[in-house]
């Protein structure tokens, strides 16, 4: 009844104040990055970050329905549609029933959409806000979702399971509403409402081993692109290989990955007070590896780090705040709470 109160509150004020356009949302995943991913890479970056621009800071249980250690996809679900369910599932909860997603509630209300990640796009977080399946695996399944979606800009690895599939039709020509581009310069160039950027065949290397095109010039593209379709835009961003850092156990890939999506949190930041109505968040799904940093040396910006597992951990996860609504994501919460609060910013402002 107080939350009630405070929303309804907030709502008064800001009709009062007259700020009754819808925000734009850009939510950034930093896929298994618990404090320690973000402190060794703060360390390792002359002890700073782009995270120290925002306005607020919380705190987010991540655990699935009934497991303590959640998967990508239970997180990813918890936050993209607000219901907790099993590890493993996307889009569904543990009675099979199947949640719209935030992307897909923006979508509804004339927003315009964009999914970009350092994996492929039919990996458990970026699906967790178009597909339902009960597996994370159904790679193929998950990218026929995609194909018959209305995401409007799409960023990712996974080419295979659109053009070499096991039921042989190519989704890439079936989807003929898309452009599809090839490369960095094409995506710039695309002028068509709706792209698709298959950036790898199967999943992107690590940025030590290469990948391209950044991620920060992807993201600081997609932003014009976003803002040229003439409505408010609701977008996910996955750093997505943070976490195989993790489950290798390598400091270094940690830190490297981190460091590319630092730089993009900063491109996000920058558009978001130029902008002045567009809310981020920038949270993770949970933490990977049970992370710490055990020695270093902060004038040469060394970091020395140790794992307790290959696996994921069940520390609460940080998240970062700025812009219309931030302040409603300090606290501690669940993780689905995370939809509640981007779900409040959409219907909020509009009603
Ligand atoms: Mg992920
Ligand atoms: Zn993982």
């Amino acid at each position: 009844m107080r939350k009630l109160l405070f929303f309804i509150t907030l709502l008064t004020l800001n009709s009062l104040l007259g700020q009754d356009k819808t925000p734009n949302i850009i939510l950034l995943i930093g896929d298994g990055m618990g404090l320690t991913q973000i402190s060794a890479g703060m360390y390792a970056n002359d002890n700073s970050t782009a995270l120290e621009g925002f306005e607020y800071v919380g705190l987010s249980k991540t655990h699935a329905i009934k497991q303590l250690i959640t998967d990508s996809a239970a997180s990813g679900t918890a936050m993209a549609c607000g219901v907790k369910t099993f590890n493993g599932a996307i889009g569904i909860d543990d009675k099979n029933q199947q949640h719209r997603s935030i992307l897909e509630l923006c979508k509804e209300r004339g927003y315009a959409t964009g999914l970009i990640a350092t994996s492929s796009i039919v990996h458990a977080t970026p699906a967790s806000f178009y597909a339902k399946v009960p597996s994370r695996k159904q790679y193929e399944e998950i990218a026929l979702q995609l194909s018959q979606h209305n995401v409007d800009l799409f960023v990712g690895g996974g080419e295979k399971y659109f053009s070499k599939r096991s039921d042989d039709r190519n989704l890439i020509q079936e989807m003929s509403q898309y452009k599809f581009v090839k490369n960095f310069r094409e995506f710039k160039n695309a002028t068509a409402e709706k792209i698709g950027f298959l950036t790898y065949n199967e999943e992107p290397p690590r940025k030590m081993e290469g990948r391209t095109p950044d991620l920060e010039s992807l993201v600081e593209t997609s932003l014009q692109k976003m803002e040229s379709l003439g409505a408010p835009f609701f977008m996910m961003i996955e750093g997505s290989q943070i976490d195989w850092g993790g489950h290798a156990n390598e400091t270094n890939y940690v830190i490297t990955e981190f460091q590319e999506f630092n730089l993009t949190i900063q491109k996000v930041l920058d558009y978001a007070k130029a902008d002045g109505n567009t809310l981020v968040i920038v949270t993770a799904d949970h933490e990977t590896g049970g992370f710490a940093i055990t020695g270093g040396n902060l004038d040469h910006a060394q970091v020395k780090g140790d794992f307790n597992t290959e696996g994921h951990s069940a520390s609460m996860v940080p998240v970062f705040s700025y812009g219309p609504n931030s302040e409603l994501f300090k606290g501690i919460y669940e993780n689905t709470a995370i939809f509640d609060k981007m779900w409040f910013t959409v219907q909020g402002a509009s009603e």
